[in-house]
This record gives structure tokens, sequence and C-alpha cells, in this order.
């Protein structure tokens, strides 16, 4: 008889030996998975017995593991700005350090339906750029109707994608936001819409070459997401390019980026974008992580 405190010895042991840099964990998340219950509840009962059927499936999934894949696909799951959201092979696994990008279009959207300035009246005209799992558009519209700013909203999420689209309706639906976000598949923006307010962006920005040099687990996800092409800034300098025509007079775009692009990013944006003015914001981990666009003046 096996219980859950051998069960994740063991666990651990083989993931260490597969190359897991986060073996106890990815253990712990997985028994809690294949026993349909929580890690706090793995962790609490480590002389209950698992059965043979609940082995089996633990067994399925640390091979899975082993083989490189990322915990997020195997548990169908990933947290994000305290949300649980759907993940698969469609769209890449969203990242912690993409909250900063959430954090920073909500203070932009709340100082913009609060402050004087604001040019135009009616919802605030916001987009998600290549939404993927449609963490980003979610996550924002999600906090920002709890805040009482539901109705002031218009959302749009697009990705080049059709597959990550059905993916982030279905997220969408799970947070019950699928009545105030709108899923369009288009490269970056959609040619009829009109401007937008504020741009959120997480587009692929990894270059080629170190794409496979990626770990493992992410050549489970989908290459489109994160390769920017040879110097990475492929798809951000194509929206960058569009900015001018796309964003409201008084708009910003929030766009990630990678930590060692910040000089090149600042180069691209002078070029693309004469006279606006750019800054760069910092992560948790005190990396360089958002561009802000907008125009100066
Ligand atoms: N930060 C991601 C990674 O390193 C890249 C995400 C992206 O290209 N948008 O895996």
């Amino acid at each position: 008889m096996t219980t859950l405190g051998e069960a994740l010895r063991a666990g651990t042991e083989r993931l260490l030996a597969a190359g897991s840099e986060t073996a106890r964990l990815d253990a712990e998340l997985l028994l809690a998975h294949a026993l349909e219950t929580d890690r706090t509840a793995v962790l609490a009962h480590p002389e209950a017995p698992l059965g043979p059927a609940q082995v089996a499936a633990y067994e399925s999934e640390l091979a899975r593991r082993s083989a490189g894949e990322p915990v997020a696909y195997i548990r169908g799951l990933k947290e994000f700005y305290g949300l649980a959201f759907g993940v698969d092979a469609r769209a890449l696994i969203p990242r912690p350090d993409t909250e900063l990008l959430v954090d920073l279009g909500i203070s932009r959207a709340v100082a913009a339906l609060t402050g004087m300035w604001r040019r135009a009246s009616g919802p605030l005209r916001v987009v998600d750029v290549g939404t993927g799992a449609g963490a980003v558009a979610v996550a924002f519209t999600v906090t920002l109707r709890r805040r009482g700013y539901g109705r002031v909203l218009d959302v749009l999420a697009t990705d080049a994608s059709a597959e990550a689209l059905a993916l982030a309706t279905e997220n969408a639906v799970v947070h019950g936001a699928a009545d105030l976000v709108r899923f369009r598949q288009a490269d970056l923006l959609p040619a009829d819409e009109p401007p937008f307010e504020l741009v959120l962006a997480n587009l692929p920005y990894v270059p080629s070459e170190e794409v496979d040099r990626l770990p493992v687990a992410a050549s489970f996800e989908p290459r489109a997401a994160l390769d920017g092409g040879p110097d990475g800034l492929g798809a951000i300098g194509r929206l960058l390019a569009l900015l001018p025509s796309r964003l409201a007079e008084d708009g910003s775009a929030f766009v990630e980026i990678g930590a060692h692009q910040v000089a090149s990013v600042e180069r691209l944006a002078d070029e693309m974008l004469p006279g606006w003015g750019a800054s760069v914001h910092l992560d948790l981990g005190g990396e360089p992580r958002v561009m802000e666009a907008r125009r100066a003046g």
C-alpha cells in the first residue's frame, strides 16, 4: 500500500532525475490533480493511502512531466492574477511576469475613466493583442467589473490563432466575462475597429534562435506564441507601426518585452513613433518587462 507521503517522495525523486527544477512542487501539484483535490489536502494527509486507480493516474502524469510537458498542461490549469485559467497546447501558458501588464492596464483604465482629461465619451476602448489563453483580457475585465467599471468598458481580444481564441473564449465564459470581452481572429488589430484608448499586448518576443534553447517545457507550447523572429521584435515592431493610426490621441499602449530588449525596443519606438514618449516598467523581479508608449504632449 502506498501512502500520499511515499508517493510524493518517490515522485519528487523521479522528477528530479528527469531534470525538473521544481520537482517537489510538481509532484505535489500532480498528486493533487490525480486525486482531484488541492495541494493543501495532499500535504495535510501524508499517511492517507492511495488506491490503484489513483496510483495509475499519478504514474501517467509523472511520465508526462518526466518527458518535459509543463505541469500546467498536465493539470489543464494555470493560476494567473488570482484566477484559474484553463490551458492546453492551443496557447502559451500565462506567466506570472505578465501580471504586471494587467496591473498597468487596470491603473491606466481607472485613471482614464476617473480623470478629467479623457477625450472620448462612452465605454473605454481596450484591446488585448495576441490574447492567447485570454488571461490578460479576462483578468483585466473581471477585476474592473468587480470594482464597478464593467459597464464603461469595451474590451476586444485578438489572436491570429483560431484555436487560441476558442480557449480564450472558454476562459471568458468560466470567469463570467464573456458578455464584456469580444474575441476576434486577427493579425494584431482588425482593420475595421475604431482607435483604441488602451492597448495591451503580450506578443511573441523571443528571438528565433533562442526559442530552441528555452527549457524543454516551452517546446510543448505553440511556437508562434514565442518566436518573435530573428531579433525577437518582429511582432512588436509591426504593432508599434500601427499605433499612430490605431491608438486614440490620448491613448496608451503597454507592450510586454524581454528583459534584454530595452535598448532595442527603445530604438524601435524612436523609429516607429517619432516624438512619442516611451518608458519601461519593471516586474516584481526588478527586470524590465513592459514598455509604455503614448503620444507626447
Ligand atoms: N516570457 C516568455 C518566456 O520566456 C516569453 C513570452 C513571449 O514571448 N511573449 O517564455
